[in-house]
């Protein structure tokens, strides 16, 4: 009997680690093989500092083939179109297939911009930094708006958390925030922003309940 198949389905950041510790693991006793849909690997982390232009794209991103082959793994990038289970076998896009021992599914989010009207940056009115490219149109978007500034919402967020109290404080308690912030450039590196945030808290002691308000002014240079 010939050595196992196993294949890696998706090279991001769970396919590309699982495939060197399954080969680094297994080494000469089974073939590891990975399927991408692209050449190149993008350390998604790292996605922030492309959208404000502190790495290059490239900076974050691997040329994956030479070094899937130094450590003797098999790669492509056709990509996956079908999955057939019960045969055991993955059907490639360019209608190949692969008749694999054990599957390892690494395939990550499937973006669903269009669920949401308006969202996303292919013909809606955000940008993303979800994919390096997406950080990448977002770099060329703020720069496109620091040139023409106006007004912008820069965020609003809801955020719940609960515990079941603490050594000092019995009983469960919830707090729940509320914030949304405004920011104006009036000027190619100079923002003014405003931010807006209210707090429930509520414990089954009622002596513990409170709640508030804050409200942050913040001028921002960007040099
Ligand atoms: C801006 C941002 C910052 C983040 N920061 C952190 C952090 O600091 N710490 C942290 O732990 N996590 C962070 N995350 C989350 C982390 O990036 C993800 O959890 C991680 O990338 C998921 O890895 P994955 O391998 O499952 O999916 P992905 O990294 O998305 O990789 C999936 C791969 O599968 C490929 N693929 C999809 N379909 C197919 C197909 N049919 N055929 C072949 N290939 C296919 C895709 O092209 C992709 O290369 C962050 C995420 C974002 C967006």
């Amino acid at each position: 009997m010939g050595k196992p198949l196993i294949v890696v389905l998706g090279a991001g950041l769970g396919g590309t680690i699982a495939s060197y510790e399954i080969k680094a693991a297994l080494k000469d006793r089974a073939d590891v093989m990975t399927v991408s849909d692209s050449d190149t690997y993008s350390f998604i982390p790292s996605n922030p500092w492309v959208a404000v232009r502190w790495r290059e794209p490239e900076a974050i991103q691997v040329h994956l083939p030479p070094v899937f082959a130094k450590k003797k793994i098999g790669f492509t990038s056709v990509g996956a179109k079908r999955l057939h289970a019960g045969e055991k076998r993955l059907e490639l896009n360019d209608g190949s297939s692969i008749n694999y021992d054990y599957l390892v599914i690494s395939t990550g989010p499937e973006l669903a911009f269009d669920e949401i009207e308006g969202l996303g940056p292919h013909g809606g009115h955000t940008v993303s930094i979800c994919q390096t490219a997406h950080a990448s149109a977002a770099a060329d978007a703020f720069d496109a708006f620091a040139q023409n500034p106006g007004p912008i919402v820069v965020g609003a967020n809801y955020k719940n958390g609960k515990d079941a109290g603490s050594v000092a404080v019995a009983g469960d308690r919830e707090l729940q925030v509320y914030e949304i912030g405004v920011g104006y450039t009036v000027a190619p590196g100079l923002t003014l922003q405003a931010q807006y945030d209210y707090f429930k808290l509520d414990s089954d002691v009622a002596a513990s309940d409170d709640k508030g308000n804050v409200v942050l002014v913040r001028t921002v240079l960007a040099f």
